[in-house]
């Protein structure tokens, strides 16, 4: 079905942005899950398609590029999962978690928990797994901060009840609540991919951001940037992004293409 307000396709702005070296640092953050990654129904299968690998290494490796992840999976999962170079800055469960991959692993913020925080956190889990037990396909993920009911593997009617169900535990017990691709999202801690890359921004002090992202979580990030950096939506759907593709397949073609246009010998 084609969008009723097309947007373009970011390669005019990706070999702009490349040929002006007075935007530096160019922040380059990347949604994990449906946009490095095509999505699967086991989250344990997802992994950076073969052809983005080698692209994230060079782009880490390039003068004047940070690299950053930045997704709601737990960090341990996520620097698990997603293999990326060294030096690539990671932004987990929604802006609540941050670390940076260095040569001997993982160097991370610690998270901290008041009481309070840990006490619903407890709370939060079993009451999730409440609502979870007896709905075939759905399952609670517990990370250090929030509590995760997965939908994808049961029946539309399934997910759906289990779902508004999670929403409706959410707001009984006061937590932030994310309702994103067959998940429900609830965390103790305030946290947004907005929030946490406008402060990745600010530590890095770079001029623009090239944003990529394809779940409802990442309009937060779109809505926290400016005219001056690159929002890319990936796959259909409402989005205040500015540019859009269709495929983790595009997400990397357009990264390859940026690559060679930042190499010296283009320039
Ligand atoms: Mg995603």
């Amino acid at each position: 079905m084609p969008d009723a307000f097309p947007l373009p396709d970011p390669a005019e702005a990706l070999a702009a942005l490349a040929a002006d070296r007075s935007r530096r640092p160019v922040l380059v953050a990347l949604d994990f899950d449906g946009t490095l990654a095509p999505l699967q129904d086991d989250p344990a299968a997802s992994r950076v398609l073969p052809a983005g690998v080698g692209v994230l290494a060079d782009l880490a490796a390039t003068d004047g590029v940070s690299l950053a992840l930045v997704s709601g999976r737990a960090m341990a999962d996520l620097h698990l999962l997603a293999e990326v170079p060294v030096g690539t800055l990671l932004v987990g469960s929604h802006g609540a978690e941050r670390a940076r991959v260095t040569p001997h692993g993982l160097d991370r913020d610690v998270v901290r928990l008041t009481d309070d925080q840990a006490d619903q956190l407890a709370t939060l889990g079993a009451e999730a797994a409440a609502v979870a037990r007896g709905r075939e396909g759905v399952w609670v993920e517990t990370k250090p901060t929030a509590v995760v009911v997965h939908t994808r593997l049961a029946d539309a009617d399934v997910a759906r009840s289990a779902e508004q169900e999670s929403l409706a535990l959410g707001e009984r017990l006061g937590t932030g609540v994310m309702h994103g691709k067959a998940v429900v999202e609830l965390t103790v801690l305030h946290a947004s991919k907005g929030e946490a890359l406008i402060a990745l921004r600010d530590e890095i002090g770079a001029p623009v951001v090239v944003y990529a992202g394809d779940d409802v979580t990442d309009e937060r990030a779109f809505e926290a940037l400016g005219e001056q950096d690159i929002t890319v939506k990936v796959g259909p759907g409402d989005t205040v992004a500015r540019y859009r593709v269709q495929s983790p397949e595009d997400v990397v073609a357009a990264l390859a293409q940026f690559r060679d246009a930042l190499a010296p010998s283009a320039g």
